[in-house]
C-alpha cells in the first residue's frame, strides 16, 4: 500500500473507487410480521456515522453482524434534488426535530441507511488536539492522544476519500467570502470533504443525486454486506435485554407490524445523540452516574446573507466549501452554507413585499454560516414515547453568535457587498458598511434564529464511572457487552464538524472489541489543521 494518499484536485474529481457489493443484504422490516428471532455475535443499532463503521469493521473482523436501522434503504438513482421532497424522505420527522428552550432551535437529523451522513454537507475535520487535551485533563481519557488516534483517522479518511475542494468547484458563494477574508488578511481555507467525483451539484443536504458524496450508506454498509452482515431496515429498536450484568438481546418493532429479537453477546448502540440515551434508559443501562441524557452540545449555527452587484448563483458549486477560522479563539468558526432558493426563502427574516424583493435578487445573494463551539448544555428525555430536547442558549454562546454576525458583516463589506441581512428580524437590511448591527445592546437570545446540526455528548465518555456513561472505547460502565459508538459518546462540543471524530472513535472501539492491532494506513498528502475553536465561558 502506498504510504501517502492523494488529497488534491485530481483526487477530488476522480469519480472511481466507490465500492459496489455483489449482493445487497437487506431485509426490509415491512416483510417481517409476527415474531422473528435471529442470533448473531454483534447487533448494531443505527446505520449512520458510528453504526455503519462499527458494522463494517466488526464483520470484516469475523463477527456475525446484524445492523438494525429504523429508516429505509434509499437508492441514489431516485434522488430528485428537490429539497422539500427529499427532506420528507430522508430526514426524521421531515426535518422538523427541534429543541425546547430559549430560543427554540431546529435540530435536523437523518433517518435512513447512512443516517445523518446521507444528508450532511460532507465536511471533514479531525478532532482538534486541544479538545483531546481537555478530554484527557477533565475526563481522564488519557488514551485518546493524537498519535493514538492517527491510524483510525487515516483509515476513515481513506475509506471515505477525504479530499480538498478545488477552488473552481467551490462556487461563487465561497469565492466572494474568500475575497473578503483575504482582503481583511484573515485566516481561511477550502474544506476537505468525503467525495468521489463531486461535480458541485449543490444539494448535498438533500441526498447527493450523483452518488459522489461518500456517505456511510454507500461506503461502510456495502462493505459490511460483503463481509456477511445483514441490514434490517424499518426496524425500530425498543431496548436491550440485559441479564446478569451482560447483554443478551436487542428487541425491535418492524414496519410490517412484527417483532424482531436479535440474540447477541455484543450490542453497539449508534442511534445518534438524541435516541441512544433513550434506548439506554429504557433498558435500565448506563443510568448509575446520573449523566445519561445530560451534557447535550449542539454547535448552534446561524447565517448572514448579502446582496452583491455580481451574480453569485448559489445553486452552482459545492454549498459548503470554504471556512474562516480567524475568530476560533472567540468560540466560533465561519463555514459556507449556500442554499437552493426554496431553502433560502424559508430562512429570510422578512415578510411580504420585502421578502419578495429579496428573493427576486436571489441570483445575486450570498449566504455564509456561523458555528459556535457551545458552552451551553442541554438534555434529552423521553416524553410520551418521543424525545424531548431541552436546550437554553447561554449568554456566552449568544455573545459568540453576535461576534460571528459582526465578523461576517466585515467580510461581506470587504468583499464588496451592497446590502447585508443579519438573521434578526427587527434589524433592518444594512446598506452603509455597518459592522455592529446590535450596537452596544446585549443580544437577546429570543431574537436569534438558530439551527444546529451536531448533537453530541448525551452518553459521555470518561474514565470515572461516577462522572460518565461509557469509557473511551464506548463500553457502558457497569455492564458487559453494551457499547455506545455514536455522537452520544463524544463528551464535548468539538468546534469542528463531528462525523470524522465519531467514525474514528467507532473504528478504534471496533478493533478493540475484536482484539485486533491498529492497521497500517497511508498518510494523507494534506489535511485541514484549523485554529482550534475555544469555547468561551463567562
Ligand atoms: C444538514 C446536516 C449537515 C451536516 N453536515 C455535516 C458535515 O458537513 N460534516 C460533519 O462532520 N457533520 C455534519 N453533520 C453532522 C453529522 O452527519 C452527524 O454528526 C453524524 O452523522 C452523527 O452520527 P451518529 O452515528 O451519531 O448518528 P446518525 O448518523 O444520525 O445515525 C443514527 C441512525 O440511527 C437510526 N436510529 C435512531 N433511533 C433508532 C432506533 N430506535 N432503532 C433503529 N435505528 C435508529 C437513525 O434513523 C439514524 O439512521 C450534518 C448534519 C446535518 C443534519
Ligand atoms: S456538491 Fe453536488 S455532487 Fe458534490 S457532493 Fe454535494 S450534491 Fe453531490
Amino acid at each position: 500500500m502506498s504510504r501517502t494518499r492523494p488529497t488534491g484536485d485530481a483526487a477530488y474529481r476522480d469519480g472511481t473507487g466507490t465500492f459496489h457489493p455483489a449482493e445487497q443484504r437487506i431485509v426490509p422490516g415491512s416483510d417481517l410480521r409476527g415474531t422473528t428471532t435471529i442470533a448473531v455475535d454483534a447487533c448494531v443499532v443505527g446505520a449512520g456515522a458510528g453504526g455503519a463503521v462499527a458494522a463494517k469493521e466488526l464483520s470484516e473482523g469475523g463477527m456475525r453482524v446484524a445492523l438494525l436501522e429504523e429508516g429505509d434503504w434509499e437508492d441514489t438513482a431516485t434522488f430528485t434534488a428537490r429539497p422539500r421532497e427529499m427532506t420528507t424522505r430522508l430526514y426524521r420527522d421531515a426535518g422538523q426535530v427541534a429543541t425546547v428552550g430559549r430560543p427554540p432551535i431546529l435540530l435536523p437529523v437523518g433517518r435512513a441507511v447512512g443516517g445523518t451522513t446521507l444528508i450532511n454537507s460532507a465536511t471533514c475535520f479531525r478532532t482538534p488536539a486541544p479538545v483531546l487535551e481537555r478530554w484527557r485533563e477533565e475526563l481522564g481519557l488519557h488514551e485518546l492522544t493524537e498519535s493514538e488516534l492517527e491510524p483510525w483517522f487515516r483509515r476513515v479518511e481513506r475509506e471515505l476519500n477525504v479530499v480538498q475542494v478545488p477552488p473552481d468547484l467551490a462556487g461563487r458563494n465561497a469565492a466572494v467570502v474568500r475575497r473578503g477574508v483575504e482582503r481583511l488578511g484573515w485566516s481561511g481555507d477550502f474544506l476537505y470533504r468525503n467525495v468521489r467525483g463531486c461535480v458541485g451539484a449543490g444539494v448535498c443536504a438533500f441526498g447527493c443525486p450523483s452518488g459522489a458524496k461518500q456517505h456511510t450508506g454507500i461506503t461502510y454498509v456495502p462493505k459490511a454486506w460483503a463481509a456477511g452482515a445483514t441490514t434490517y431496515t424499518g426496524a425500530r429498536v425498543e431496548g436491550v435485554e440485559v441479564q446478569g450484568g451482560a447483554a443478551r438481546a436487542v428487541t425491535a418493532r418492524t414496519s410490517g407490524g412484527g417483532r424482531l429479537r436479535v440474540r447477541c453477546e455484543h450490542v453497539v448502540l449508534a442511534a445518534g445523540a438524541i435516541h441512544t440515551p433513550l434506548l439506554l434508559r429504557r433498558s435500565g443501562v448506563g443510568t448509575a452516574s446520573g449523566w445519561l441524557g445530560r451534557n447535550l452540545s449542539i454547535h448552534p449555527c446561524t447565517a448572514v446573507k448579502a446582496i452583491f452587484e455580481e451574480r453569485i448563483d448559489m445553486w452552482h458549486g459545492v454549498p459548503q466549501s470554504y471556512y474562516c477560522d480567524e475568530w476560533a479563539h472567540e468560540g466560533f468558526v465561519l463555514e459556507g452554507a449556500a442554499g437552493p432558493p426554496d431553502y433560502i426563502a424559508a430562512s429570510i427574516p422578512r415578510s411580504g413585499p420585502e421578502h419578495r424583493a429579496l428573493m427576486e435578487r436571489y441570483p445575486h445573494m450570498s449566504q455564509f454560516g456561523i458555528m459556535v463551539c457551545d458552552v451551553s448544555r442541554g438534555s434529552v428525555r423521553e416524553l410520551a414515547g418521543r424525545p424531548q430536547i431541552r436546550y437554553d442558549l447561554d449568554a456566552c454562546d449568544a455573545r459568540a453568535v453576535r461576534r460571528g454576525i459582526e465578523a461576517l458583516c466585515e467580510i461581506y463589506w470587504a468583499a464588496g457587498a451592497r446590502e447585508v441581512i443579519v438573521p434578526v428580524g427587527r434589524i433592518p437590511t444594512l446598506r452603509n458598511g455597518e459592522t455592529r448591527p446590535f450596537g452596544d445592546a446585549p443580544v437577546r437570545t429570543g431574537d436569534l434564529t438558530l439551527m444546529a446540526f451536531h448533537p453530541l455528548g448525551t452518553a459521555r465518555a470518561g474514565a470515572d464511572p461516577a462522572a460518565s456513561v461509557v469509557d473511551g472505547s464506548g463500553r457502558v460502565h457497569g455492564v458487559s457487552g453494551v457499547h455506545v459508538l455514536d455522537g452520544a459518546m463524544v463528551p464535548s462540543a468539538l468546534g469542528v464538524n463531528p462525523q470524522i471524530t465519531i467514525m474514528a472513535l467507532a473504528t478504534r472501539a471496533a478493533f478493540a472489541l475484536l482484539g485486533a492491532p491498529a492497521p497500517d494506513e497511508p498518510a494523507p498528502e494534506r489535511m485541514a489543521v484549523p485554529r482550534p475553536a475555544t469555547p468561551v465561558a463567562a
